[in-house]
């Protein structure tokens, strides 16, 4: 059992009913959230649907217009941010300029009096955790953004604070340094049984860390789950569209039976199917699926159910993948794409080729707005 599927679990951070308003905006709406001890819980949504505010109400610095928030069972109203806690990086992560990167690490330590032998282990361990070993002595003004970032990173863990909250803390990292890094917050999260509360716009590093992810969208979370549920089972056009690539097909419903709908598009029709609650009849519905989960080829495949006729209209070649961009008859665009397993691919499909396109009806999910 996974502590949010247990109804007994107790919740460690729970937003209940949390609304904040800045004059006559708001920020944050009726938001009830449950976090558990030890997750890793990533806030997910395009800038300005509330999650810095989230945060910052957490860490304390904006209190909730309306609405309770707890932590450990406590109640936080009223408590400054100093005696939470919480220890929160933020995206503009202020390191103290004349000091150097080894005593901006040591600072929060220091205050707590840890004794020096312990703190300089403390520190060592830290930088190895960036790897910033050999930038220990060096002022921040001599580093680069991501390692300033690293820094930052580094001086909000050191300390072990229960509870971590980092608003975009790889934000400033190249792609190859954020994904080890990404593996190793995972790693440290583990070993120390740290709660993480995260922000980021980046839903490839929200997928690799996260326990679970709420999807944001102006003010309100329109989905929590596991990467997986939010990425195979997307309640919305929103976020199916959020998380990865997808194709959102468009019909009217008809029935089928079986835990089935046929969605009567512009190209033909769809057979997909229902997840939860089926959209009535002579409704618009959506049927939602990931470029992986379709099928190409040059004759009309047997059998199956789900099939499209198009024209080859875009190839990209990225390695593991090829994305190949389909245009069926209505003008819509389809996107397939096939695994490079491997080396070389014999008389690969090309530009303006007549392709058929197949999907199972459990491959992707029919969607109701
Ligand atoms: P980003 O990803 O760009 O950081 P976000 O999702 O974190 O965005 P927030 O910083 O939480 O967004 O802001 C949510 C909304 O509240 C924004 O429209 C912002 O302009 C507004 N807002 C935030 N703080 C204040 C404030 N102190 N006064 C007025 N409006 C504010």
């Amino acid at each position: 059992f996974a502590p949010w599927e247990d109804p007994a679990a107790k919740p460690y951070i729970s937003f209940q009913n949390v609304t904040k308003r800045f004059g006559t905006f708001t920020a944050v709406e009726n938001l009830s959230l449950n976090v558990y001890e030890r997750e890793f819980f990533s806030l997910l949504g395009p800038s300005g649907c509330g999650k810095t505010t989230l945060l910052r109400m957490l860490a304390g610095f904006e209190e909730p217009t309306e609405g309770e928030l707890y932590l450990d069972g406590q109640p936080l109203k009223g408590v400054p941010p100093h005696k939470r806690p919480v220890n929160m990086m933020f995206q503009s992560y202020a390191l103290f300029p004349h000091m150097t990167v080894a005593d901006n690490i040591a600072f929060g330590l220091k205050q707590d009096g840890m004794a020096k032998p312990e703190r300089d282990e403390r520190v060592a361990q830290m930088l190895k955790l960036v790897k910033l070993e050999q930038f220990a002595g060096r002022k921040p003004h001599q580093l680069s953004g991501g390692q300033r970032q690293r820094v930052a990173l580094a001086r909000s863990v050191a300390k072990r604070p229960k509870l971590l909250i980092l608003d975009e803390p790889l934000g400033a990292l190249d792609k190859k340094l954020r994904e080890e890094t990404q593996f190793e917050l995972m790693d440290l999260q583990q070993e120390l049984g740290l709660t993480f509360m995260i922000v980021t716009h980046d839903q490839e590093e929200a997928m690799t860390m996260s326990d679970r992810i709420a999807v944001m969208d102006k003010g309100v979370i329109v989905q929590t789950g596991t990467p997986a549920e939010i990425y195979e089972a997307p309640n919305s056009r929103y976020v199916a569209d959020f998380i990865g690539s997808v194709n959102i097909l468009e019909g009217k419903v008809t029935p089928a039976g079986e835990g089935r709908i046929v969605l009567d598009g512009p190209d033909g029709r769809i057979t997909g199917a229902v997840r939860d609650g089926a959209p009535a009849t002579g409704e618009t519905a959506w049927f939602a699926i990931r470029p992986e989960k379709i099928e190409i080829g040059r004759t009309p495949p047997e059998g199956a159910v789900n099939r499209l006729e198009g024209e080859v209209w875009d190839i990209a070649y990225l390695g593991d993948m090829t994305i190949i961009n389909v245009k069926l008859a209505s003008g819509t665009v389809v996107q397939a794409a096939t695994l490079n397993r491997f080396r070389l691919v014999e008389d690969p499909i090309g530009y303006e080729e007549r392709v058929w396109l197949s999907f199972n009806p459990d491959s992707g999910v029919v969607l109701r707005s």
